[in-house]
């Protein structure tokens, strides 16, 4: 009988990809649903990036690249952190990587261990959690209150570290709710963790332009008193709708950065060569289908919140980033994830259940807005007639 070491016995998943298996399936067998279930754009990469792609292959680029990405790349990164927020990071300070999770991944695999605490959000992007829990390490999740507009408290965040904290994670604008954590939050948060030298912070920033209302990212690169602890998360995928690409970027601290460098070296050598080149012309060609993108989830935003709340049981506050709503469905009577099984079931409508985000996900459900307005439509008004047939 084989045995695999004790963290796979604990290592979780993402509930949206068995969603959305599901949701698959039951379309197969004919029926019309409408997928408000997975978090991804529902746009093509633009153009301008597919053709980038193409020509490196056409051009023969198809060997390895050096194991933390092409250099034009590495720079290309560094130019739009400058053009974008005015930050200096060096090329030597970046690497590419195959997806955003590949960088969680690498840091929660640096710090945990048996004895070692980690902080992150909840509800949150479930992968935190889960490989916390693979390594070992205790999981301390940080609330996230829909009272705080579901940004983050940097006094609370600071009151949960103790001496056993060796990393923290930060994820704004946010998967599941949406929210963004003002400026003062996190100046708050980054003045505390001047009494705790010791603890290292993962910057998730995957959804960085996906901010509306005027609403202003802020970047914990523009903390030089935590530099040499950061490790920024982001890239493609989200941005320019990119996410079958499996492309992201992180930039490390000196101290780290030879070890994530191995660490891709053993693991996966580099990313796919023509995506690489199809990433610099993401970064250097036009950037309108970005603004375009942007303008349609705010339109739809405004749309997805004006009618959940006018669902009977259910009230939603204006999310201010990424592309997802997380409604409060307390008054339905139903708990969140029997809502969201039968709203798929019964109504032909892929949702994600909160608790799927974490224990204080209960009493509420994430819905995607990554869809058309007429199918937001359609899916809304399906909710509504399910709910009035069953309260
Ligand atoms: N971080 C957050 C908060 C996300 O929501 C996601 C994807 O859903 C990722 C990271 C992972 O992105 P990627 O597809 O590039 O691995």
């Amino acid at each position: 009988q084989l045995t695999t070491i004790a963290g796979f016995d604990r290592i979780g998943e993402e509930n949206a990809f068995a969603v959305l298996a599901r949701a698959q399936a039951l379309a197969a067998e004919g029926r019309d649903i409408i997928n408000l279930g997975i978090g991804q754009p529902d746009f093509r990469t633009p153009d301008n990036i597919v053709e980038a792609a193409i020509r490196a292959l056409r051009d023969g680029q198809h060997g390895y690249t050096p194991a933390t990405g092409i250099p034009a790349l590495r720079e290309a990164v560094c130019a739009d952190l400058h053009r974008r927020f005015n930050a200096e990071v060096n090329p030597d300070n970046v690497i590419i990587v195959p997806g955003g999770k590949v960088t969680m991944f690498a840091a929660i695999l640096m710090f945990g261990e048996p004895g070692v605490d980690i902080l992150y959000p909840d509800p949150g992007f479930p992968i935190y959690r889960s490989m916390i829990e693979f390594t070992g390490a205790r999981p301390v999740p940080v609330p996230i209150r829909e009272e705080n507009g579901f940004g983050i408290s940097g006094e609370e965040m600071l009151s949960l570290i103790t001496p056993r904290t060796r990393l923290m994670i930060l994820n704004s604008p946010a998967n599941p709710c949406g929210g963004v954590t003002p400026r003062a939050e996190i100046d708050r948060l980054v003045a505390g963790l001047a009494d705790h030298p010791q603890v290292a912070i993962l910057s998730d920033e995957i959804y960085d332009q996906m901010v509306y209302d005027g609403e202003e990212h802020v970047t914990l690169l523009d903390y030089p008193e935590i530099r040499d602890r950061l490790i920024l998360l982001n890239g493609w995928s989200k941005t320019y709708a990119m996410t079958g690409w499996r492309l992201g970027y992180s930039v490390w601290p000196d101290v780290l950065y030879d070890k994530v460098r191995k660490l891709a070296v053993n693991a996966w050598s580099c990313v796919n060569a023509p995506a690489q080149y199809a990433a610099i012309e993401a970064l250097t060609g036009p950037q309108d289908a970005v603004a375009e993108m942007v303008a349609e989830f705010d339109a739809r935003r405004k749309l997805v919140v004006e009618l959940l709340n006018d669902l009977p049981g259910v009230s939603c506050i204006t999310p201010k980033g990424a592309f997802y709503a997380f409604p409060n469905i307390t008054g339905t009577g139903f708990k969140a994830k029997e809502l969201a099984s039968k709203l798929l079931e019964e109504a032909g409508v892929a949702t994600i259940g909160g608790p799927d985000f974490g224990i204080l996900g209960e009493g509420y459900i994430r819905l995607s807005y990554a869809n058309s307005q007429d199918n937001i439509r359609r899916a809304i008004e399906r909710m509504r007639a399910f709910l009035q047939e069953n309260s």
